[in-house]
């Protein structure tokens, strides 16, 4: 319980709100109903309620989203219900939603809850003394959204950004395994859902430990990025490329089919035999090739490509192996078919 509250933002707000409610409303409905107030008693109580199914609602399904959206909803339009009842005094109830609104749905949406809030005040002349007290709820109003509006917006991007920079190699600057991950999952989905065809390239650096014992770990650096280099010099932008680990990478090749697979990645393999070098040799790479097979998860996929590797590396390395069925074309040598 205490993991999610502090791994999700969303949740912890829906639940600061609900928590509030309870202590801050609860006294205020029983003094209500035991004042003779019935009308103000059952606007608390509904408020209350709401509040406490949105986050609930929350706890039990993980939609955040929905439920933050409604509890916003409830926390201004019952803000607005309290001031239609107890008249001035219940304006003051609308400045906790003005600014909860922001962090219990996107900013944008909060910005149209707060201004459509704020217009059936005014157009409704609901609680206002005079002009000028309407003037001053509205300006006051507008500034702590405003404010809040600013944080919501800063807290969001960066919250983007990180999620960002979660799913890149710093040496390399390419996705890494985490982002692989998501990207193995979206394209089983979208092979499910529109049959797009897709393969997959799992390549390894040939004996790269020698790299770093012969030249140190900075040149083995050097040569990691020069690779990353190489290969999207050589594949299409659709194409997405992942560190895998160390001296492994993963290349995901969506809408293509068998003979395209073959030709791209023996290009790749002889572009990276020509142009990948340690200060003194050259550095070449063993592939393991796999196409998605309908129905198989993007574990079992990833693993018929690992498969393909260790064969190719078991045949001595610096080749192309493919998993899967089809035969060999033997117009593109150095390409061989295991399963
Ligand atoms: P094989 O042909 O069987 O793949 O042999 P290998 O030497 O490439 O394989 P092994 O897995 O034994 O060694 C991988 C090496 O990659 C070991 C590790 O020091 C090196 N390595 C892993 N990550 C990095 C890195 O970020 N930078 C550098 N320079 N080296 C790394
Ligand atoms: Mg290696
Ligand atoms: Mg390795």
């Amino acid at each position: 319980m205490l993991y999610r509250l502090r791994h999700d933002f969303r949740l912890s707000i829906i639940t600061m709100l609900g928590v509030c409610a309870i202590g801050g409303i609860t006294p205020f409905a029983v003094f209500r109903f035991l004042d003779g107030n019935l009308l103000a008693g059952f606007v608390d109580t509904i408020i209350l309620l709401g509040i406490c199914t949105a986050m609930a609602y929350a706890w039990m399904t993980g939609d955040t989203r929905r439920s933050g959206f409604v509890a916003a909803l409830i926390a201004c339009g019952g803000g607005v219900a309290v001031a239609a009842v107890l008249g001035n005094i219940g304006l003051f109830w609308l400045y906790p939603p003005f600014i909860t609104s922001f962090f219990l749905t996107s900013p944008r949406i909060a910005v149209i809850i707060n201004g459509a809030t704020l217009a059936v005040l005014v157009a409704g002349n609901i609680a206002f003394e005079s002009t000028e007290h309407m003037l001053s709820f509205v300006t006051t109003a507008l500034v702590v959204s405003g404010c809040a509006y600013v944080f919501a917006l800063r807290n969001e991007s960066q919250r983007a950004r990180l999620e960002h920079l979660a799913t890149l190699d710093p040496l390399t600057g390419v996705k890494n395994r985490r982002a692989l991950e998501e990207e193995l999952q979206a394209a089983v989905a979208s092979q499910e859902r529109n049959g797009l065809p897709f393969a997959l390239a799992l390549l390894d650096l040939d004996h790269f430990k020698q790299v770093n014992d012969d030249h140190g770990h900075s040149a083995g650096d050097e040569v990691l990025i020069d690779c990353v280099e190489v290969i999207q010099r050589n594949t299409r932008q659709a194409d997405q490329l992942f560190r895998y680990g160390g001296e492994e990478f993963v290349l995901l090749l969506p809408g293509v089919e068998d003979f395209a697979m073959r030709s791209v990645l023996h290009n790749l393999h002889q572009a990276l035999r020509r142009e990948l070098r340690s200060p003194t040799s050259p550095v070449t790479a063993s592939f393991g090739l796999a196409l998605l097979r309908p129905g198989e998860t993007a574990d079992q996929w990833l693993a018929r490509a690992d498969d393909a590797l260790y064969r190719a590396k078991e045949n001595g390395r610096d080749q192309v192996c493919i998993a899967g069925e089809g035969t060999l074309k033997a117009e593109i040598a150095g390409v061989g078919l295991i399963d």
